[in-house]
């Protein structure tokens, strides 16, 4: 009889462990607030805002961001690569999911540069933007998904919600998030000029090297790359650098 009351404990305890463990998970993934990832991710490409989420009747899904054939697009978050094909709807296309929950798309790519499987860190590049799909003209079609991605798209939230609220026309950056950051670290009083003066600001062309640039605004590879707080030489089309006009 002992006995059989021991066992009886034991399961209970087991059982309460098994429901505090269950409710913990739970907990855990209500914590991650879209709030939270806001300060994290970056935009997925350098562009102007062409559309937003929820026009054409509730239909649309996602926010498009145009910009010219072959703009490099970057998974806004580090995560694994769950989808990379070819749609009829989504042209090239590659799904990401991230530590937080959140799934994230990146549809109409001219070309896709990982597959499933691939852990891709915040900033990689998956793939360039093109017009494959339904699609009319040059553009990145980004979605946000909580838990993951459904057909009838019940799980997708706002990109501005994690992303920041942007107006339709506005131009976003994939890196002006992390330039801002090292200049209010390295700048504060002595060179807050840098973000309103647009002299300063050099944009990135295709084929430009680091070196080119410092030579043709009269400045050195070193001064760039700290100015910029960059860890390496290697620069993107569109990437906006601040130059020193002095
Ligand atoms: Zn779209």
């Amino acid at each position: 009889m002992l006995d059989f009351i021991k066992r009886l404990l034991i399961a209970g305890i087991m059982g309460v462990f098994i429901t505090l463990l269950f409710l913990g998970g739970k907990t855990n993934a209500q914590m991650l607030e879209p709030d939270t990832a806001a300060e994290e991710w970056i935009w997925p490409t350098d562009g102007v805002v062409t559309d937003t989420f929820g026009t054409r009747n509730g239909s649309h899904y996602g926010i498009d961001i145009a910009a010219g054939l072959g703009t490099p697009v970057y998974s806004v978050d580090s995560g694994i690569v769950t989808k990379s094909y070819y749609s009829s709807s989504y042209g090239h296309v590659v799904f990401v999911k991230h530590h937080n929950n959140l799934e994230t798309v990146y549809a109409h790519l001219n070309k896709r540069y990982v597959e499933v499987g691939h852990r891709v860190k915040k900033g990689e590049s998956v793939g360039e933007m093109g017009n494959t799909g339904r699609s009319s003209g040059v553009h990145l079609h980004f979605e946000v998904h909580e838990s993951e991605w459904t057909v009838n798209k019940k799980n997708a939230l706002d990109p501005v919600e994690v992303l920041g609220d942007i107006e339709l026309g506005e131009s976003v950056q994939a890196f002006k998030q992390t330039a801002e950051r090292s200049d209010a670290l390295h700048a504060s009083a002595k060179i807050n000029t840098y973000d309103e003066s647009e002299q300063n600001q050099y944009i990135v062309q295709k084929g430009d090297t680091l070196s080119y640039i410092a030579q043709k605004t009269n400045s050195t590879v070193q001064t760039l790359m700290k100015i910029n707080s960059l860890t390496t030489d290697v620069i993107r089309p569109n990437q906006v650098l601040v130059i020193h006009s002095q």
